[in-house]
């Protein structure tokens, strides 16, 4: 991470090499189910906005993402499998960065791609489109998706829109936005479906090494600082990359998105209810979140292969940028085998700045109450 890093909010990377922020089938998967009576009308651009559009004018984040194979083979891979339905149609690709979904889209035979960038990243795109010698199937619009003019509808929408936990930049609305307004019935969207995904979990070395470590140092003792270094280390989220073995149950659902269906008021708040029992006797350190997406057709649309491609951020799973996001406890609980954790977890915009994300999560161990409150700025 070096000076020159994009920031959003509180000097935290737009896609933090703390990795951009992973499912059961979801309910649904249909195209063209959602006919809205009236043409979606266009949120104010806020300050908020503004710098969050800053940041993504920066080159070291979009190399981030472009350098994440698994994320970005995974969109070539779900654009390969709908080829048949993508080749001569139209397909709008909301938040471009570099191109790169709108020449995946291109390569598959699209006759036109509307390349929809907010951030100045967008005069690259175009030079990118050029060089490829694309320029006369790839229209890159500088401007949000919001504001854009694009005068037929689309048969496709693709978009990279997954934050941190998921929701994190609450982009999301603006596919919904985008669908509302241009997409065709039974058009494609791709990503179709997300889940996001919760789970205990223990990581006694991160402890040790945040919390410990003020225990003696060169041997002094500096024990005093403990509970300062709790506040810096564990107040807000934190993402990074554990592995299956720090996950102690299996994890629960906390939201499925349909993009077919959901709508904006549905993202606002969300609640989910938990009830894990612990594989193992191990110290409870927090909570783990991650997501997935799925890239399934629309309705009736069969796709050149029967496997659904699915892009997964579990930590059992190879790692991407996006990493795992943790909630972690100021003061680790015993856990023996078996042992029931349950409560709720909230997930809600922030009043302060929409892109920001409240986690509440309310939890009952051992007899005790507790609550954890952080946010994602
Ligand atoms: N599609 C690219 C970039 C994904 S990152 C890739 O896969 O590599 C998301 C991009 O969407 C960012 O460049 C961001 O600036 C852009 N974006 C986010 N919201 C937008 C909006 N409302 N209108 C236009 N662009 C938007």
């Amino acid at each position: 991470m070096g000076p020159g890093d994009p920031v959003l909010g509180n000097g935290k990377l737009a896609r933090r090499p703390r990795g951009r922020p992973g499912r059961p089938r979801l309910s649904g998967g249909g195209g063209g189910r959602f006919s809205p009576a009236t043409q979606p009308t266009a949120p104010p651009c806020t300050d908020f906005d503004l710098a969050y559009f800053k940041a993504y004018s920066h080159l070291g984040v979009h190399e981030e993402m472009l350098k994440d194979r698994v994320r970005t083979e995974s969109y070539r891979n779900a654009i390969r499998q709908h080829q048949d339905f993508i080749a001569g149609k139209v397909v709008l690709d909301v938040g471009c960065g570099t191109g790169v979904l709108s020449i995946f889209c291109a390569l598959a035979g699209a006759r036109r791609v509307y390349a929809v960038e907010a951030s100045d990243i967008a005069v690259q795109a175009a030079d990118i489109v050029n060089e490829n010698n694309l320029s006369d199937k790839i229209i890159v619009l500088h401007g949000r998706v919001e504001d854009v003019d694009i005068d037929e509808q689309v048969d496709v929408i693709i978009s990279e829109w997954m934050g941190y936990i998921l929701l994190y930049e609450s982009m999301l609305a603006s596919v919904i936005f985008a669908r509302d307004k241009w997409l065709k019935p039974g058009g494609l969207i791709l990503p179709s479906h997300a889940t996001l995904y919760m789970a205990p979990i223990t990581n006694p070395e991160r402890y040790h090494d945040s919390i410990d470590f003020w225990q003696d140092v060169y041997g002094i003792k500096m024990s005093s600082m403990k509970s300062l270094a709790k506040q810096c280390a564990f107040i807000e989220p934190s993402v990074e990359t554990i592995t299956g073995e720090s996950v102690l149950t299996w994890p629960c659902v906390v939201m499925q998105v349909d993009c077919y269906t959901i709508r904006v008021e549905e993202l606002q708040s969300i609640t989910a209810n938990f009830d894990f029992s612990s594989m193992l006797q191990a110290p409870l350190h927090g909570f783990g979140f991650w997501f997935d997406v799925e890239f399934n057709g629309p309705m009736g649309i069969e796709a050149n292969s029967d496997a659904t491609v699915v892009l997964s951020t579990a930590p059992e799973d190879s790692p991407t940028h996006w990493q795992q996001t943790i909630l972690y406890l100021f003061d680790p609980i015993e856990l023996k085998k078996d042992q029931i954790i349950e409560g709720s977890v909230t997930l809600s915009q922030s009043i302060e700045n929409a892109r920001f994300l409240n986690i509440h999560i309310q939890y009952c161990c051992g007899g005790r109450s507790f609550v954890k409150q952080s946010t994602m700025r």
